[in-house]
């Protein structure tokens, strides 16, 4: 399929005039800046944010760039990716007329972001074993369907798409193909952005939310053509990332060996949960998984939920989603965590048989 960006792009976001802001119209050097009704009189509490920050980010996305073995002119960095999300959504999809495809169950916020900016959504399951049906996407798409959304790994299924599968919805689709990457640390393959230069119509989510450590810092990343980071540059919030924020993430990026070593200490974890798991009556299924949370299928979902609330214990029920019933997701915490969550889980079941068993004993009667 020949990808025509110029075609696809809303002519309203293709003819936009951005907003420019002072310190995007400036670019030499100077040492009084009476440009941005900033304060020049300081911040409180010492935090040196009377500055507006840089909006374009250069010195982060030059240290991304680095890191990830690609052009700056590759790199958009949002407010996390939701933030990347709806800008996309916004830039292909005409309100009220176009839609959107998505594969559930899958991440919600692409179906949120479409309602809010007036866009339909087509759904196309994944199959039972939480793969991706590339001729059912392919044969849902019409000249409407302006981008598929792609999650590997997956939320909340846990697992990778298989390869072919994205490859092939990529090439066949007219639209933009985005494949949402969160998890791509914690999984044992590596990222889709080696095929930006090759597939012109391929946007590839990552963020520093997950692995990185920085879900509070907001900051998600856009990898994909220098065409279509011009267009996210253009309609984005001139200062979307501010200076706390792309601090707090060039302080991160030093800091690769820890991440490294979180990183794997996070994946043994989770072999030793999803073991510890299937072990216990009264969990049906542990999906396996690709990324730092698990979904497991138990007995009694609801009540068991409820029983982990009871102690303290907070997990994701997922089992109102399709495919999913009887289904919690479960990050992986640290090892106390996890030994806490374990004995919750193990205690709900063994008290919830001494009840089943009371009866026959005659004590109720
Ligand atoms: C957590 C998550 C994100 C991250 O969103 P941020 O806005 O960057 O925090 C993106 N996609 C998926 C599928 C996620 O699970």
């Amino acid at each position: 399929m020949r990808f025509d960006l110029q075609r696809l792009v809303r002519p309203k976001i293709r003819d936009l005039r951005p907003y420019s802001s002072a310190r995007s119209e400036f670019s030499s050097s100077a040492d009084i800046f009476l440009d941005a009704n900033e304060n020049s009189f300081g911040s409180p509490a010492g935090l040196d944010l009377n500055r507006y920050p840089d909006p374009l980010q250069a010195e982060l996305k030059k240290e991304i760039a680095e890191l990830k073995k690609i052009s700056a002119d590759n790199i958009f960095v949002g407010n996390g990716s939701d933030e990347a999300i709806d800008l996309l959504i916004r830039i292909f999809c005409e309100p009220g007329r176009d839609n959107l495809i998505v594969c559930p169950p899958t991440y919600g916020m692409y179906t949120v972001s479409a309602a809010v900016n007036d866009i339909a959504v087509v759904s196309v399951p994944l199959t039972s074993d939480f793969q991706l049906r590339p001729d059912a996407v392919l044969a849902s798409a019409t000249p409407k369907t302006k981008i598929v959304f792609l999650c590997s790994p997956n939320n909340p299924t846990g697992n990778l798409m298989r390869l072919d599968s994205i490859i092939d919805i990529a090439e066949g689709i007219e639209g933009v193909a985005i494949v949402d990457e969160a998890y791509i640390d914690f999984a044992d393959t590596p990222s889709l952005i080696d095929e930006i230069g090759r597939l012109p119509n391929l946007v590839v989510l990552q963020t520093l939310s997950k692995a990185w450590g920085l879900a509070g810092a907001r900051l998600g990343i856009a990898f994909a053509s220098s065409e279509v980071i011009g267009l996210l540059t253009k309609v984005k919030p001139p200062y979307n990332v501010g200076s706390l924020a792309q601090r707090a993430a060039l302080a991160a990026l030093t800091c690769k060996d820890e991440v490294d070593s979180w990183r794997a200490a996070i994946v043994s974890e989770r072999s030793r949960l999803a073991d510890r798991l299937a072990a216990i009556t009264g969990v049906d299924f542990v999906h396996p998984s690709d990324a730092n949370f698990l979904l497991v299928k138990f007995e009694r979902a609801d009540a068991l939920y409820q029983s982990l609330i009871a102690k303290g214990i907070v997990v994701r029920d997922r089992s109102k989603l399709e495919l999913c019933s009887g289904c919690l997701r479960i990050t992986v915490g640290t090892p106390g965590e996890n030994a806490r969550l374990l004995s919750a889980i193990a205690e709900f079941y063994s008290n919830s048989e001494a009840e089943a068993v009371a009866p026959r004993s005659g004590k109720n009667l």
